[in-house]
């Protein structure tokens, strides 16, 4: 081989070389050339709106937010006219339970990396960017998996995992407990066991962790609510760690105490009793945020309908799930009674008084609510119960994220990650445009959906 020759095989190989980790990177979710997408209603997430504006991204992460007057464009910077159409803020969703959903069974069988990396895939596809697996996720699996994101290797929902603490055989509801290999959730029977917890957590790296303060199995003898005594010494060791304790609490009487000690994000509202004055004024004064999980509490609701019978719905499964789902359903009775009228107008009511503190939450993979979809039903129903669609994406969107520190994400802002949802229509008008996903961007990149869907309905 003469010199010229090497020369040219060492460049296309370079060339090559080049080509391919560019590729390989594109394909996992991270892209290197200037966008901009121009003509848009752009949502921010925190309640503002511009109209005809443009938003320009780089290598993941947005670099501008504004009408396209105000943006200087790069040279080669590629652009996607997107007249008509309303982009909003990747949704984050800080109340699920992944891994153990298999679209036909169900259980501690399926927690593999394969089938927690589909449940990330799933929220992505429905433009859900960052997703926060509460209490139930078997942690080593859980770890390689984030480990894996961060490393570049899987796309998807942004993912994290909080670990669950309660009462000694507490923790989740029956359905996860009485799995013959349920791993359980770290038990907290006193103080000090509670503050070795936390320590541990904290050193291994988790800065999100739950506690159920519930009691929740009483088959398995933990009737024992966790004791004021326990949680005060969680939230304290949990404050010197910098670590974000979300508390699963159904009551006003559990919700007041936790709030007066320091407890800041509930999953569940409360449900028991119409919230009083002083509850507002602690929430108000303690700046809580709170995960109703509405989908979960309004399945016996007239308006409810069940998965199986909405087309949005069938995107992520073949036609045998669907034909299970529908043989397994057990519909709720035709008229709705006194009661379950006037709980559900409570729930409501509570909803609007606390709506400036309501954050995303779907309890999916819990309880026969699916991946991505449930975040749209979630979403309708804010809407439902009174708040305005533009309240209701920002409880999605921007204060979901503030209530765990992600200042990366659920807001388009200069600086933020490049997740954003682009619709057909304006959810402002009608919440369930935001069903009309006309493409899906995490870290800049764009969600495969039809290969995904395609992948699914088989
Ligand atoms: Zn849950």
């Amino acid at each position: 081989m003469n010199s010229f020759t090497v020369k040219i095989v060492i460049l296309c190989l370079f060339f090559f070389a080049e080509q391919l980790s560019a590729q390989s990177l594109d394909d996992l979710g991270y892209s290197f050339a200037e966008h901009i997408f121009n003509n848009a209603r752009i949502v921010i997430g925190d309640g503002a709106v511009i109209e005809q504006g443009s938003l320009l991204v780089r290598d993941g992460t947005i670099l501008a937010v504004g009408l396209a007057s105000t943006i200087e464009i790069p040279d080669d910077t590629v652009s996607h006219d997107l007249s008509g159409k309303t982009i909003i803020p990747a949704l984050v969703n800080t109340h699920a339970h992944l891994g153990w959903e298999a679209y036909g069974d169900w259980g501690s069988q399926f927690f593999t990396e394969e089938n927690l990396t589909d449940h990330l895939y799933r929220h992505a596809y429905y433009g859900v960017g960052t997703i926060i697996s509460t209490g139930s996720d078997q942690e080593e699996i859980a770890a390689r998996i984030k480990l894996e994101q961060l490393r570049g290797n899987i796309a998807g929902a942004h993912y994290y995992q909080s670990p669950g603490m309660g009462s000694p055989g507490g923790g989740p509801n029956p359905r996860f407990t009485d799995d013959p290999n349920y791993w359980g959730v770290r038990p907290v029977a006193d103080p000090e066991q509670a503050v070795r917890t936390v320590r541990e957590l904290a050193s291994s790296g988790y800065d999100i962790a739950k506690i159920w303060v519930d009691s929740r199995d009483e088959r398995r003898g933990a009737k024992v609510k966790l004791a004021p005594a326990i949680y005060t010494a969680v939230l304290e060791a949990a404050s010197n760690y910098d670590m974000r304790i979300i508390a699963h609490a159904t009551t006003l009487s559990d919700h007041k105490s936790l709030v007066s000690i320091g407890a800041r994000r509930f999953i569940h509202m409360p449900y028991d009793l119409e919230v009083d004055d002083e509850y507002l004024e602690l929430v108000r004064e303690n700046n809580v945020y709170i995960v109703p999980t509405l989908g979960m509490v309004t399945k016996r609701e007239p308006y409810y309908i069940p998965a199986f019978q909405d087309p949005f719905f069938y995107d992520q499964v073949p036609i045998s799930v669907l034909e299970s789902l529908n043989s397994n359903y057990n519909p709720p009775p035709s008229s709705q009674s006194a009661e379950s009228k006037q709980r559900s107008d409570m729930m409501a009511r509570n909803l609007l008084k606390l709506k400036d503190h309501i954050i995303l939450g779907t309890d999916a993979g819990a309880v026969g609510d699916f991946f991505g979809y449930a975040d749209h039903v979630e979403l309708e129903l804010f809407v439902r119960m009174g708040m305005s669609p533009s309240e209701a994406i920002v409880a999605a969107t921007s204060r979901a994220a503030e209530a765990f520190g992600l200042d990366n994400v659920g807001k388009l802002q200069a600086g933020r990650a490049a997740d954003f949802v682009i619709l057909d229509d304006n959810p402002l008008d009608d919440i369930r445009n935001s069903r009309q996903i006309h493409e899906v961007y995490l870290r800049g990149k764009k969600v495969d959906r039809s290969g995904l869907k395609q992948r699914w309905s088989q």
